[in-house]
């Protein structure tokens, strides 16, 4: 089996102290795997509103300036929404998507007509009200039907290993409920787009940040739904920011200063040592790059 990996950062900002460690991580483990494996590089703007533009070139050329030079040339979302319509359109007609017309509110107030206590910051579990039908209202999204007869087992009880956290389990059904995979008027769910993607470039090992953990359930429904293979997933240890929250623009994270060789292996040698790996004495980015991939095979030890 070809071993490809992926770094997909999304253009909503430069590349900060937080996201080079994903970028390094997913970098390191392809190369860990020696001659053969691919890395890609895809630019994760669907979500057209928040990215900005030019910015998927400028993180393009920071990972240059870290020696991450993509096997083949950036994917970028937007050119690939006619994969995502026609996932879409499958899971329509085999009766595992449907149209829905709640709006927030609408199901806040299904949740409470129904005794749901809701904790604030906790996503709703949505109730189901549109499953037998819109009832002539127009659709504001579409969601996966997780408790249809073809996913709900698998649904209520998803396991899957993740190469650093282990064994993992996850109630889709009960923690999440039937969730969007594209708003009517707005852009495609990142859940929809990274499952399409990821199988449509042959992507065999995910290896991304922690927060993305929780979402890795879902992802592997909607593979099973679209009948698609589902990839390994390593989720590496998360930077946070002075809030105690993962690092982000919001809570402070600077763009990576990358002007000098010796910023660029300050940077990289910060990330390397979130992600278990020695301090490098090399005064050269070739060198400390292949100091950190001899170390990865022996921390993470990649399947060849
Ligand atoms: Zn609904």
């Amino acid at each position: 089996m070809r071993r490809i990996g992926r770094f997909a950062p999304s253009p909503t900002g430069l590349l900060h102290a937080g996201s080079l460690v994903a970028a390094l991580a997913s970098w390191l483990d392809v190369r860990a795997r020696g001659p053969g494996a691919r890395w890609l590089v895809r630019i994760e703007d669907a979500d057209t509103e928040r990215c900005l533009p030019g910015m998927g070139e400028r993180i393009l050329g920071q990972l240059a300036a870290c020696g991450l030079l993509p096997d083949e040339a950036p994917a970028w979302q937007t050119s690939r929404t006619g994969l995502y319509q026609a996932a879409l359109d499958h899971l329509v007609a085999e009766g595992l998507a449907y149209p829905c017309a709640c709006s927030r509110k609408d199901i806040a107030l299904a949740l409470e007509a129904e005794g749901v206590r809701h904790r604030p910051n906790a996503e709703r579990v949505y109730p189901g009200t549109c499953r037998s039908g819109l009832h002539g209202k127009p659709a504001r999204s579409w969601r996966l039907a997780c408790s249809s007869p073809r996913l709900a087992v698998r649904a209520a009880g998803l396991a899957w290993q993740d190469r650093r956290l282990g064994p993992q389990l996850q109630n889709v059904v009960r923690e999440v409920g039937d969730f969007v995979l594209k708003r009517a008027d707005g852009p495609w769910a990142y859940q929809l787009a990274v499952v399409v993607d990821d199988a449509q470039q042959g992507i065999s090992d995910v290896v991304r940040g922690e927060d993305l953990a929780d979402n890795t359930a879902r992802q592997i429904l909607l593979q099973r739904a679209l009948g698609l293979p589902t990839p390994s997933y390593l989720h590496t240890p998360l930077v946070l920011g002075d809030n105690g929250q993962k690092l982000s623009k919001q809570n402070g994270a600077k763009p990576l200063s990358l002007d000098t060789p010796g910023d660029v292996l300050h940077a990289l040698g910060a990330a390397a040592a979130v992600l278990g790996l020695p301090a490098t004495d090399s005064q050269g980015l070739p060198e400390a790059l292949a100091g950190w991939v001899a170390a990865w095979r022996d921390l993470y030890n990649p399947p060849p």
